[in-house]
């Protein structure tokens, strides 16, 4: 085997906010990385200086940190300029680069520009996904590597940082490989003996079937954090946006990510974005955290969008893993009330508990007594849910259930809609539940 230590590279352009696409490369990079106990780096490509800002830079670290990719070292291209200067010097030196004297077609345009010798080859690589490419490169002529000696173009930075870094293996979009002759024939001008792996990913589709950019508007993936999304779901998701292990398996920790991942299965097919898929994915393993590690979440995210979380939310986390998919959808339900019954008091229309007990208002008083006495039974600690369900459900199968469940329902929760008033009375808790029917039955 050979030791020499794996380097994979993740250079964003900072053009833009990280979306799936190039998310989807970073989680690649990264666990192919960590599998092989290599290096991730993470390198900001901002060598286009009127379309880069400091904003997208951010926010690429944002994104990085929330997905949980930790980078072992972090470059910014402009950072590294000299060096690619010198490079391109050396290349003049040698007289595989030259000082093109061009003749202006237009307005703008150099007089002098920097130009490879271009051997006009046929340049072959082993892609690992792909197997061999072979490109003609004669058609690229003397292709120009800098604007001048001391403005190295965009291909020929990403070159030297690739072999300053010690980068092993390119794993980027297969929108690259036509990049990648160009590529190769400066890494020869440089002299580079052992050329780096690559892996030209297949790309990352919108539903439409087309490719998904930032310039058609797809979301940041920052944005998914901020709707309510975990990051492991959406590391999960995009890992098999491409990429399939072995076996049946759809829910993956990133540990295990890790584990399972080959680089050789990844498919040559493009993966289709689904945010429906994605939304299965979160509720996935939103139902996988512990009560405590859900609620820790979720008060993180409200504060996130600087509200305040209400005190019970421990307590109605069960409630909340069973219906909503995304921690945003479980603020939401919160939003509408639907767990106002959790507040110290609650008020209503005394005529509600009547309303849908298909019964009259004696009926329902006695029945609201009945279950009071039977309620009052069950130990403080033994207050469940189901404990309160299997000491009133054959009482009211017996009597008719709406004129028993209704008017207990409204009486522990106020509303007209709620959870069943098992679920309600369960997470209340026996001294409010009896304090909530005796306080229904004052009225009636
Ligand atoms: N900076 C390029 C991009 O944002 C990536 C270049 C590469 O992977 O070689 O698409």
């Amino acid at each position: 085997m050979n030791p020499k230590h794996i380097v994979t590279r993740f250079p964003p352009s900072p053009t833009g906010f990280l979306q799936a696409g190039n998310a989807r490369t970073a989680v690649f990079n990264y666990l192919f990385a960590r599998k092989h106990a290599g290096k991730f780096i993470l390198r900001i490509e901002d060598t286009d200086r009127e379309r880069s800002k400091k904003e997208y830079e951010e926010s690429i670290i944002e994104t990085m940190q929330w997905l949980g990719f930790e980078y072992d070292a972090f470059y910014r291209q402009s950072d590294n300029v000299k060096r690619h200067t010198e490079a391109l010097e050396s290349l003049i030196q040698k007289d595989l680069a030259y000082v093109s004297k061009e003749v202006p077609m237009e307005e703008g345009q150099r007089a002098e520009v920097i130009r490879l010798r271009n051997p006009n080859i046929v340049v072959t690589f082993t892609d690992v996904i792909r197997g061999p490419i072979s490109i003609d490169t004669t058609d690229l002529g003397d292709f120009i590597i800098g604007r001048s000696v001391t403005e190295p173009l965009y291909h020929f930075g990403v070159v030297v940082d690739d072999l300053d870094e010690g980068v092993t293996h390119i794993i980027r979009g297969e929108d690259h490989i036509s990049n990648t002759p160009r590529q190769i024939l400066i890494q020869r001008a440089l002299g580079v003996v052992e050329p780096p792996v690559y892996a030209h990913l297949p790309l990352v589709l919108g539903p439409d079937k087309a490719k998904l950019s930032k310039r058609r508007g797809a979301k940041a993936v920052i944005q998914y954090r901020d709707e309510g999304f975990i990051p492991e779901a959406v590391v999960n998701y995009l890992a098999l946006l491409g990429w399939h292990p072995e076996g049946e398996q759809e829910i993956f920790t990133l540990n295990e990510l890790i584990e399972h991942f080959t680089i050789t299965r990844i498919q040559k097919g493009s993966g289709i974005f689904d945010e429906t898929k994605l939304r299965w994915f979160n509720h996935e393993h939103l139902k996988r955290l512990s009560v405590g590690e859900y609620e820790m979440r979720l008060r993180a995210f409200i504060e996130l969008h600087h509200e305040v979380p209400p005190s019970y939310l421990f307590e109605i986390v069960d409630e909340l893993k069973g219906r909503s998919q995304t921690l945003g959808e479980a603020v939401e339900l919160i939003r509408a009330g639907e767990f106002a019954f959790m507040e110290e008091q609650i008020s209503y229309d005394p005529s509600l508990l009547v309303q849908g007990a298909k019964t009259d208002i004696e009926t329902v008083r006695k029945n609201l007594n009945v279950v009071l006495e039977m309620l009052s039974k069950i130990t403080d600690d033994g207050f469940t849910r189901e404990a309160v369900k299997e000491t009133i459900f054959p009482y009211a199968t017996q009597e008719g259930r709406a004129g028993v469940l209704w008017p207990l329902r409204v009486a522990v929760s106020g509303k007209e809609k709620s959870p069943d008033p098992f679920i309600v009375a369960g997470l209340i808790g026996k001294e409010k539940t009896l304090e909530r029917i005796k306080q229904a039955l004052d009225p009636l």
